[in-house]
């Protein structure tokens, strides 16, 4: 069997590693926002070259955290893809604000630039921009409208560590990024865990104090804060993985290029990039006419696939009052997209078989 995403032989190359460091953790006594998280933050916050990280609980509390710090609630906009994980709009509802969904260029699947500025009224805040797969959202025009308008830009870097535009890489393409670290992700730790960077000082300081009870130092509390804190053993096991992301993130590149240049079906329609350097292949998605069939093909073949993602958020139950919205690109996506096992762990035989299974369907 292939697995879409073998997460105990990712973890496994680094099992003395890790072993090592959860016992420091547990030696020392000190399980929350100790030297584990200073140590990770730092180390962080200098891979995606940007001044401070805040360790939080997990990916959709971070992006939740930007929002709240900038203080963008009830009546407030932002500009999000209508082609993205639900939790890029579910951070912006949960504090009150109205996501308004752009649809995505059907090249990148990310958020088309061309159609925010339609979309922008006297209540937009900010543009949430989501690196979709793992592929960097190309930024100048969306700089550009921020400038135009005086809006924040949040990255949503969730499935995008280590991706660059322009020498940039994700976290340092906007005002504020939002991470996750769930075991799935390019850096994935053993549970939850999340992180915020940015180059503002002032909002760096309100977030840390937020994600800790709105505390900034201990029984003095300033803001009506939330408990989102990246525990020791969390940060232990990312800052073991951390040096190890970039010749991870190499090899999903060579997979990628792999199936890019051996996948010879005419029935499937591979993914695009506008740079080498600006994807890192969080998942690798194709098109297919009828992506039940093929994935049934490679499943009868010993191949796990996934979907990702299989009904777009303004069709989910939860956001009945953008079910109207006419979105065919994001609906079309949603209906072909599957996504083939890519992984650091995968052997060539592994991927070779996927491409010949992928090129036998009919
Ligand atoms: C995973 C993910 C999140 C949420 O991260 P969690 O750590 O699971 O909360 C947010 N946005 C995108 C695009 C994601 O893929």
């Amino acid at each position: 069997m292939i697995k879409f995403l073998d997460l105990h032989k990712i973890n496994e190359r680094f099992r003395n590693a890790l072993d090592a460091r959860i016992k420091e953790v547990l030696d020392s006594g000190w399980y929350l926002l100790g030297k584990q998280d200073k140590t990770f933050e730092e180390n962080f916050a200098r891979y995606c070259g940007v001044k401070h990280c805040i360790g939080v609980a997990n990916g959709l509390d971070a992006l939740n955290l930007i929002i709240k710090a900038y203080g963008f609630g009830a009546g407030d906009e932002i500009i999000v893809p209508a082609n993205t994980y639900i939790a890029s709009i579910l951070a912006i509802s949960e504090n009150g604000c109205t996501p308004v969904l752009v649809e995505p260029d059907i090249n990148t699947y990310n958020i088309n630039p061309d159609l925010i500025e339609e979309k922008i009224t006297d209540k937009t805040k900010a543009i949430m921009v989501v690196h979709l797969y793992g592929q960097a959202v190309e930024m100048e025009k969306i700089w550009a409208l921020a400038k135009k308008y005086n809006l924040k830009v949040i990255e949503d870097s969730a499935q995008a560590h280590g991706a660059m535009y322009q020498g940039r890489r994700t976290g340092n393409l906007g005002d504020a990024s939002g991470f996750s670290f769930y075991p799935g992700k390019n850096l994935g730790c053993m549970g939850d865990g999340g992180a915020v960077t940015t180059n503002d000082d002032e909002l760096a300081a309100k977030i840390r104090a937020i994600a800790n009870y709105g505390s900034d130092y201990k029984y003095h509390h300033i803001y009506k804060g939330v408990n989102s804190r990246l525990d020791e053993i969390q940060a232990a096991v990312l800052d073991v993985k951390l040096p190890h992301l970039d010749k991870d993130n190499a090899r999903r590149r060579e997979i990628a290029k792999y199936y890019r240049e051996n996948i010879k079906n005419p029935r499937i329609i591979l993914p695009k990039t506008y740079s080498e350097d600006a994807h890192v292949w969080h998942v690798f998605v194709v098109r297919c006419d009828d992506r039940g069939a093929l994935q049934k093909h490679l499943e009868a073949n010993d191949i796990q696939t996934n979907i990702h993602y299989p009904t777009a958020p303004h069709k989910q139950g939860c956001y009945s009052e953008h079910g109207k919205l006419n979105l065919p690109i994001t609906e079309k996506i949603h209906d072909e997209v599957i996504s083939l096992p890519i992984s650091p762990v995968m052997t060539q035989e592994e991927v070779k078989k996927v491409v010949e299974t992928v090129n036998a369907f009919k």
